[in-house]
């Protein structure tokens, strides 16, 4: 990570602890690695988040219904998921740094500065041909490009065979004969690689030879696949239909580095849609151009979303993409859209001898459904949100001294933690009661804050620090004709507006369900 990234993701990282969004879990004892707990004002945001997810996926689809299941399950499932067998990373390490690391990613990393050398060589020709200048030509005919492009390739396909077969050797290999060395120490002294398998487990039962071992869902998709058949039929629902979950998972991660991005407990918010067999396609690119809607009406900038199509396609996919987001560290895997097949419920059906089947009024034939799959991680959401709103600023209005700088959340006015603050001008004058009257008409439609203490220039900068978009100040005036200040976070610009209007102003700007409708 260049050291300027690596300094805003420190910053936001500070910024978030020091007003109340995440705290390092247990801190009193040092914390615990790659576990994080989220503070009062994280809680809200992160809630909100879910809340726009929720019902984006369940309100406004009406073959859409959710469910909350528990995280504990048969171990069978495990089984047949594929998971006690194949949930496992290459892990590596380097004898010099002792850093550990995951073999395939050290090799995509790789394949990836191939490509951004041949993005270099495209502009560099670019300038050279100027005008004349053929992008597909240049990328077919170029002998640099295409012998980077070779090697690219041919590191990618031995990269995927070696994990499709699960030979940890030939990763070995690769790394040597690709002379990858640690980013830490420079070296290319590495041990042998080993499979590690990802689920965390524990003993269920009480008495020790009875207790089975189970384990903490590593997805929660597989939650939605067990009662798959428990909501069809009591939900009466006919293909096409999703089932939609929030809900934690848990991943022993080997190398659990940059914040929430990579944690061993997290959210996922996953939605599985069943389908008919031979429609995946379809519903594939519905639910891509779907969920990217769902990211762009948030407003964190159009360039900063991209699709990412996997070349290394996982045990049950057919297909499969990333939307990726411009995070600190730059462009990372947010949400993942795949397509599963009949692979899950194939083998649920294998496993436990029930019969899994649709049976297709349409086409008179029963049949395992087809799945597409959404699946976000809720914690690289309020990622992607808390990185993008982070903003320092030069302070040259009349809020501030030449020179003086804030620091800005400009987080989605939908999803900030509070909508508003009511800001007595002084603490006397009855205009703290006229505040709380204020707060009393609002707070059952906005969360709101109040503070009475410090100068109101410092109150509104507490308030940018955490994102609350509206700040509504109260003053002498406000009791002889009923109108307030209302001060904009963005722009800092403030107008007069009556008490009345209030309501009317922060639905408009600040409910879920407004934005919802823009979608
Ligand atoms: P990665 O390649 O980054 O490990 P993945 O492909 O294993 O992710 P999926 O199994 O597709 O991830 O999980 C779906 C989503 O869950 C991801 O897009 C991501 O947002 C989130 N997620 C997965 N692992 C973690 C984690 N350790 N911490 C936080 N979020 C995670």
């Amino acid at each position: 990570m260049a050291q300027q990234e690596d300094n805003l993701l420190k910053k936001i990282i500070s910024h978030a602890k020091e007003y109340g969004f995440i705290f390092p879990s247990s801190e009193i004892y040092d914390g615990l690695s790659a576990v994080y707990d989220y503070g009062q004002n994280g809680v809200e945001l992160k809630n909100n988040i879910k809340e726009y997810w929720w019902k984006f996926m369940t309100t406004l689809h009406d073959n859409i219904v959710g469910i909350d299941a528990a995280i504990f399950m048969h171990p069978t499932t495990w089984k047949a998921s594929g998971h006690v067998d194949a949930f496992n990373d290459p892990m590596v390490d380097n004898r010099d740094s002792k850093k550990r690391y995951r073999a395939d990613q050290l090799i995509e990393g790789y394949v990836e500065k191939q490509e951004e050398k041949i993005e270099k060589e495209v502009e560099k020709a670019a300038k050279r041909f100027g005008e004349t200048f053929n992008r597909e030509l240049f990328l077919t005919t170029n002998p640099r490009v295409t012998e980077i492009r070779k090697k690219a390739e041919e590191a990618n396909a031995r990269l995927k065979e070696a994990m499709g077969s699960g030979d940890m050797q030939a990763l070995r290999q690769l790394l040597d004969d690709l002379e990858i060395a640690c980013p830490v120490s420079g070296t290319r002294n590495w041990t042998e690689v080993r499979q590690f398998n990802l689920m965390f487990s524990t003993e269920m039962g009480s008495v020790a030879d009875d207790a089975s071992k189970i384990y903490l869902r590593p997805e929660t998709a597989q939650g939605i696949f067990v009662n798959y058949l428990n909501v069809q039929k009591t939900g009466r629902m006919k293909l096409p239909f999703g089932i939609a979950q929030i809900g934690k998972a848990f991943r022993n991660e080997i190398v659990a580095r940059q914040f929430i991005f990579r944690m061993r407990e997290f959210e996922q918010m996953e939605m599985q849609f069943f389908i008919r067999p031979g429609e995946e396609m379809k519903w594939y690119e519905h639910w891509k151009e779907k969920r990217m809607r769902w990211h762009q009406a948030l407003g964190l900038g159009t360039d900063n979303h991209r699709f990412h199509d996997h070349l290394n396609l996982a045990h049950y996919a057919n297909a499969a993409c990333d939307i990726q987001f411009n995070f600190p560290m730059g462009f990372r895997e947010l949400e993942g859209i795949h397509s599963r097949t009949d692979f899950d419920l194939g083998n649920h059906e294998k496993f436990s001898g029930k019969k899994i089947q649709y049976f297709d009024p349409e086409t008179n034939q029963g049949y395992v459904p087809y799945v597409v799959e959404t699946s976000i991680g809720l914690d690289r959401m309020f990622l992607a949100v808390l990185s993008n709103a982070y903003q320092e600023e030069a302070l040259a209005s009349k809020e501030g001294e030449e020179g003086n700088e804030r620091v800005v959340l400009r987080i989605p006015a939908p999803l900030a933690p509070f909508k508003v603050a009511v800001l007595p001008l002084i603490k006397k004058d009855g205009l703290p009661e006229k505040a709380q009257e204020i707060i009393n008409l609002l707070r059952f439609d906005f969360r709101c804050y109040y503070e009475e203490k410090d100068a109101i220039g410092k109150r509104y900068r507490r308030m940018d620090a955490i994102g609350t978009p509206y700040c509504i100040t109260v003053d002498h005036q406000t009791l002889t004709d009923g109108t307030v200040t209302l001060r904009d976070r963005d722009s800092m610009q403030q107008q007069r507006m009556a008490i009345e209007a209030l309501p009317d102003f922060l639905r408009g700007h600040c409910s879920i369900s407004n934005l919802l409708r823009k979608l």
